[in-house]
């Protein structure tokens, strides 16, 4: 026998006692390459992966190096490694890249070389044991860049995001929620809704999720909510329900910041029911008013009252003192009459130069008393002497009665009153009980 095949010989042996000391079945199934080496990374013993991934039989590497069968970049620092475990008797566990030499692939493994020793403690090789984590690696990876790029899209997103369990924690908030409420981000998931806002703010919040978690659909709505800065903001918001991986539930909401529009929306719809040159109510709106207090007053028995004014020859003024002092005339007649007015009397400018006042749970002769008052007061406004002339006007008042199926009626009665005041001279007051033929004349 040469030495060679001597040395073979013995190699052969020892890679026999190693792997008996081992379950084969074990090391072949284990979806690890497995091997052993002398002191000299010499393989004394390897396992069908590793044989696989040479592409050599067992008797073909014993006494060779990984190094002959393949070459890579990391050579060098996987020898100086080696020497650790050699040397020093470590026990090394990281992540190595190799080329597969079958296609030049380069893939990641997660190693760990541990000394092998003798009776007498001596380190006489190595043995190893590596698991291709190159699929797990990659999905890490992806993962981590998805994560990035959600995390990306959702603090730059115009809305608030959030994650809230059924246990009304959030799991989640981005970077609008962290500032609405005042707070540095890392410090809400985990916390109770009601730590972060007021507890009839989260009970309302959570009376929602509630019903989202109950029913598993979406909602949408139009939520207020008044941030730590004092303000109030609207947002359009849409919960979803979410079944979350360890099988608890959670709704995602995502709430967009409609601040703006809202208060456009309500702006129009003040100026849809305003009278753009005295402020108060329209026509329209006064029709609105009058209606819901016509069907309240007849609901729960009270009375209602209604007083109808027109300033008298106002054509005159608008003719001799010009159109721009007639609209200041009206403004200063609105501020005249509406400091004699209660809070939940409505006033409303119904014409050019016509208001009417609806005056809730105000009896005929209360209502009568008020537009006498008015109409003295009128005389007497400091406001319209500094316009430099006198300005009057006629009421007609009236009160719905029994027989009044529609608030037409009730207006139409008024009107008849204030064409009869007209017709009586202007400057005066009269008051329609009901139908002309009860017509009283309370002209001052
Ligand atoms: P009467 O005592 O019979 O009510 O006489 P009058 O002149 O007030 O009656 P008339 O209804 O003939 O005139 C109303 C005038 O009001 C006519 C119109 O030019 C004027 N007018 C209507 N709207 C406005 C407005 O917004 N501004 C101004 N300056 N005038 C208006
Ligand atoms: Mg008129
Ligand atoms: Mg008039």
């Amino acid at each position: 026998m040469t030495a060679a095949a001597n040395k073979l010989a013995s190699l052969t042996a020892l890679a026999q006692r190693f792997a008996g000391d081992l379950s084969r079945e074990v090391l072949d199934e284990m979806g690890a390459f497995v091997y052993a080496t002398d002191m000299q990374g010499r393989y004394v013993y390897a396992n069908p992966m590793v044989l696989r991934l040479l592409g050599r039989t067992l008797p073909e590497i014993l006494g060779r190096t990984f190094g002959e069968f393949v070459q890579y970049d990391g050579d060098d620092e996987r020898e100086a490694l080696d020497r650790a475990v050699f040397q020093d008797g470590e026990t090394i566990a990281r992540e190595e890249r190799n080329v597969i030499p079958a296609t030049g692939e380069v893939r990641t493994f997660w190693s760990i070389k541990k000394p092998m020793r003798d009776a007498g403690g001596a380190v006489t090789g190595m043995v190893g044991v590596s698991y291709d984590i190159t699929e797990k690696r990659r999905l890490e990876d992806e993962l981590r860049e998805q994560k990035a790029l959600l995390g990306v899209i959702l603090d730059n997103v115009d809305a608030l995001v959030y994650m809230k369990g059924e246990d009304r924690r959030f799991r989640y908030a981005n970077q609008h929620v962290a500032k609405v409420f005042g707070v540095p981000v890392e410090a809400i998931a985990g916390k109770l809704d009601s730590q972060l806002m007021p507890r009839e703010v989260a009970d309302r919040f959570w009376q929602q999720d509630q019903q989202i978690l109950a029913s598993g659909q979406r909602s949408v709505s139009e939520q207020a909510l008044t941030g730590a800065d004092g303000h109030t903001h609207h947002y359009w918001s849409v919960v979803v329900p979410w079944a979350q991986a360890d099988g608890s539930r959670a709704v995602i909401g995502l709430s967009t910041d409609i601040t703006e529009l809202h208060e456009l929306k309500e702006k129009l719809q003040r100026q849809a029911r305003t009278d753009a040159l005295t402020g108060l109510a329209n026509r329209r709106h006064f029709q609105e008013c009058a209606q819901a207090e016509f069907e309240r007053s007849r609901r729960y028995g009270r009375s209602l009252s209604l007083i109808a004014i027109d300033v008298d020859h106002f054509k005159r003024i608008n003719d001799r003192h010009g159109h721009p002092v007639g609209d200041r005339v009206l403004q200063t007649l609105t501020q005249c009459m509406q400091e004699n007015l209660r809070g939940n009397d409505v006033f409303s400018r119904t014409g050019g130069e016509e208001f009417c006042i609806l005056l809730p749970e105000t009896p005929l002769p209360a209502a009568a008393e008020l537009a006498e008052r008015l109409r003295a007061h009128l005389g007497l406004c400091v406001a319209l002497d500094d316009l430099g002339m006198k300005v009057s006007a006629s009421f007609g008042v009236t009160s719905s009665v029994d027989e009044d199926e529609r608030f037409d009626q009730v207006f139409a009665r008024a009107d008849h009153a204030l064409y009869a005041a007209k017709d009586q001279g202007r400057n005066r007051v009269v008051c329609l009980a009901a139908g002309p033929q009860t017509e009283k004349d309370r002209a001052a």
